[in-house]
């Protein structure tokens, strides 16, 4: 398929409507952003890459970093995470305290931030250098070794971060958080702070499309049935609480982030990294969601 024409048409069709969506102004880093930038890359499981725009443009990949986390620790702790997480969509922010409350300080998975939280905690116990192991595990993903957190980024996250404190500690409370408050905290304002590039992004999530195999190292990184839950809970948790409004509209599992960035996996296909960094009210990206509802209508290339 023609994949570079088809992503002009989109692009072209899409500048007739109004970007009404508006960036991440929480922190400086991400209201500074030029708002205008668009980018996007496939990469298929047999390795064909097709780009458009600024592909190769790093940004900031805030929440998209949860299912690298997610993914390392489920490798290692395995089915024991859910006793620590749970794994049904949120249908409350991302942030959201009452819930976290009323659950007893277990999070309702691990893709809202108290979730993604938790997670650290197990990479903290789990990881003898939690923020170098997560880094090389990114890195051995794409092959590309100058990924890398941005530091200003990690401390601006900490400088604003009092719903995440607030979280932490509520957990904490509850026994659900087993390290130092502040070293966890360290490890999830740095995976927050992530810069990628879509490219990189789709390279990355490529082996979710591929029974959990990175194709071009052939490295095992989840067991077959681990992959196909990871999509399940992307598909059911993976944007923020619009996750439903994504399936429907777009119709494949994927995890977006407050920078602009969405990443979706077509199991035994492809993988697609989009990237507007405008957002809707939810926090997804709005042109971004708009163009990949194209992409799979016109393609006819969704799980459904
Ligand atoms: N860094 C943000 C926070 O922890 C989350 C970013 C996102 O949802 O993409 O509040």
């Amino acid at each position: 398929m023609h994949y570079e024409t088809i992503f002009q048409e989109i692009y072209h069709e899409l500048q007739s409507i109004e970007n009404i969506g508006r960036v991440a102004d929480y922190i400086p880093e991400l209201a500074d952003v030029n708002p205008d930038q668009f980018g996007v890359h496939l990469t298929t499981v047999e390795g064909d890459e097709f780009s458009f725009a600024d592909a190769e443009k790093r940004f900031s990949i805030q929440s998209i970093a949860k299912v690298f986390t997610f993914v390392l620790a489920y490798s290692r702790v395995k089915s024991s995470i859910w006793d620590r997480t749970g794994l049904e969509p949120a249908g409350t922010p991302f942030n959201s305290l009452v819930q976290l409350e009323y659950d007893q300080g277990t999070p309702r998975n691990p893709f809202i931030n108290a979730g993604a939280i938790v997670i650290c905690d197990i990479l903290a116990s789990e990881l003898a250098s939690p923020k170098e192991n997560i880094l090389s595990f990114i890195r051995s993903l794409t092959g590309v070794n100058t990924i890398n957190y941005n530091p200003m980024v990690a401390l601006s996250e900490k400088k604003t971060g009092f719903r995440n404190h607030a979280l932490v500690n509520l957990m904490k409370s509850f026994g659900n958080i087993r390290n130092d408050i502040d070293m966890v905290m360290d490890i999830y304002f740095h995976i927050c702070s992530i810069e990628m590039s879509c490219r990189e992004l789709s390279k990355a999530f490529l082996f979710l499309a591929n029974n959990g195999v990175v194709p071009y190292s052939g490295e095992r990184i989840l067991s077959a049935s681990r992959t196909k839950r990871t999509n399940a809970l992307m598909q059911t948790c993976g944007f923020y609480d619009e996750a439903g409004e994504f399936s429907f509209k777009v119709g494949l599992p994927g995890k977006s982030g407050v920078g602009g960035g969405i990443v979706a996996v077509h199991p035994e296909k492809y993988t697609i990294a989009v990237w507007s960094p405008r957002l809707n009210k939810k926090g997804n990206s709005y042109k971004g969601m708009l163009f990949l509802e194209e992409f799979t209508t016109k393609t006819r290339l969704s799980i459904f």
